[in-house]
């Protein structure tokens, strides 16, 4: 209890910790006001309001400092009118399928220009992929400054993924892996494969153990693509989740609200909790320190990420939170889509088996699948068709061969027969079917090589061939 003499006064030492604890807390709330201000440079609040002036002049320093980029944070409507393209459905209204450049300007990426793909071979001594020359990867964030580290000989990595929501993968999913191995060859760093068998159990109606050992499966087809196991850790979040990762997914849960959550992915109040945890599992590979068996106690190393661009939403929130965690950004090289078997409507997805090619599919499979759903920009009659031509931009077998037909001269010479109508629907569908069936007969040969053990080894807590 208090005495009278004890009310009034204050002790000398009192009041030195008074004005100590006053000075504490009056930093503390500056520091607090400063990260607010980086993190409005970045961030997505303005997509519940407009922005006010000095917001507006905070944008425009953001975007100079980011050389002319449109801030990540700017573009982050998922619909438009016509394109819906989001990390779990893709529909076009129109047959050629969706309208890239449109969508460029909507997430506020930049476009594979090319003099980046020139400056590309220029740094690495490589001839572009033909994925890489031909448009397939168009779009990027950051990538020069991926290739100004190249050219420095600083370190970096690579990080992809895939959520098996099917046994084997489609010819889709090799689009980003088949270039991944092709950068791990070219650019020489770790690789990193983030299976998210926890967003597959929380967005479909299967059990734990069954997202697993689709997972699993999936594994051994992504291996069969010929990653080196001295470069490549894989891992799946159910069974990787450890401290340092997870601490990543806590900070990046600190730094965005519902909100954001909301106006980025599109996530209603009935979606389950899970699902609006998820998008910082996707955005935690993104930051060197969730693997330090790999990357030692570096936090300081940026990743470049190939991938279609369905996932830009998981990495421009990554972009957005990095500076506030104090991490560099990821850069991003996307892809356009696979088309669906039956029209670019939709891409080639793996919730929708009767849409793809499985590289489980026999030969038998994969010519009947072709010749019976591969829509045709053919005309309905061989008559028609000698006289006006085919259309090669909505034509899927032609879509296929642009995508895995290595030989450039061969390709526009399909190209320029089938628009004059000197090849026919048939025809063109026979190229399609031989040349999908090379690649996929190629991955079943090499898949029958891995075995358990080889997924322990790809899988393996382990360090790579790189030390820092
Ligand atoms: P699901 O139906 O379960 O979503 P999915 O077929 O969409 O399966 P994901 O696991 O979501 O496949 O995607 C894995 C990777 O493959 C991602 O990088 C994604 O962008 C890419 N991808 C998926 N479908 C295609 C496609 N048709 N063309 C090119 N890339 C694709
Ligand atoms: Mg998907």
């Amino acid at each position: 209890s208090q005495t009278d003499e004890g009310l009034g006064a204050e002790t000398e030492a009192e009041k030195r910790s008074r004005e100590a604890l006053e000075k504490q807390r009056q930093k503390e709330e500056l520091d607090k006001k400063e990260a607010d201000i980086v993190f409005e440079d970045m961030d997505f609040e303005r997509m519940e309001e407009p922005p006010n002036e000095s917001q507006n002049k905070r944008m425009t320093t953001a975007a100079e400092k980011m050389n002319g980029e449109t801030p990540d944070c700017e573009k982050m409507t998922l619909e438009d009118s016509d394109d819906v393209v989001t990390p779990w459905s893709v529909t076009s209204s129109s047959a050629a399928g969706v309208d890239y450049d449109k969508l460029i300007v909507k997430f506020g990426c930049r476009k594979l220009t090319e003099e980046l793909v020139e400056r590309f071979e220029k740094v690495t001594g490589h001839k572009p992929h033909p994925m890489l020359r031909r448009g397939m990867f168009f779009a990027h964030r950051d990538l020069s400054a991926i290739l100004d580290r190249k050219e420095q000989g600083k370190p970096f990595y690579l990080y992809t993924g895939r959520g098996a929501s099917s046994g084997s993968l489609h010819l889709g999913h090799l689009v980003p892996f088949i270039f991944t191995k092709w950068l791990q060859d070219v650019f020489d760093v770790p690789l990193i494969i983030q299976m998210t068998d926890d967003e597959k159990f929380l967005w479909k109606d299967i059990k734990i153990d069954e997202a697993k050992k689709m997972a699993r499966e999936n594994i051994k087809d992504i291996i069969s693509v010929g990653f080196d196991p001295a470069k490549t850790f894989i891992f799946n979040n159910l069974d990787y989740m450890c401290p340092p990762f997870y601490e990543n997914v806590v900070k990046v849960w600190k730094v965005v609200n519902n909100n954001q959550a909301r106006a980025i992915f599109g996530f209603t109040p009935e979606d389950n909790l899970g699902k609006a945890a998820f998008p910082a599992i996707e955005a935690a590979p993104c930051f060197a320190s969730s693997f330090p068996h790999v990357f030692g106690k570096r936090t300081d190393l940026p990743c470049l990420i190939p991938c279609a661009i369905d996932q830009d939403p998981f990495f421009r929130m990554a972009r957005d939170v990095a500076p506030r965690l104090k991490y560099p950004k990821p850069a991003l090289i996307y892809s356009t889509f696979l088309p669906a078997l039956q029209g670019a409507q939709t891409k080639m997805n793996a919730s929708e088996p009767n849409t793809c090619v499985f590289l489980s599919d026999t030969a038998k499979q994969i010519k009947n699948k072709i010749n019976k759903y591969a829509f045709s920009g053919g005309q309905p009659t061989v008559e028609e068709h000698r006289e006006k031509g085919g259309n090669c931009e909505v034509d899927i077998s032609y879509q296929f061969l642009r995508f895995f037909l290595e030989d450039d001269e061969k390709l526009e010479e399909i190209r320029q027969k089938y628009t004059k109508g000197e090849i026919l629907t048939g025809e063109l569908k026979a190229m399609a079917v031989a040349e999908v069936t090379r690649v996929v007969l190629l991955m079943q040969e090499r898949r029958k090589t891995v075995t358990d053990a080889t997924v322990e080894e790809f899988t393996a807590i382990r360090s790579l061939a790189y030390s820092y």
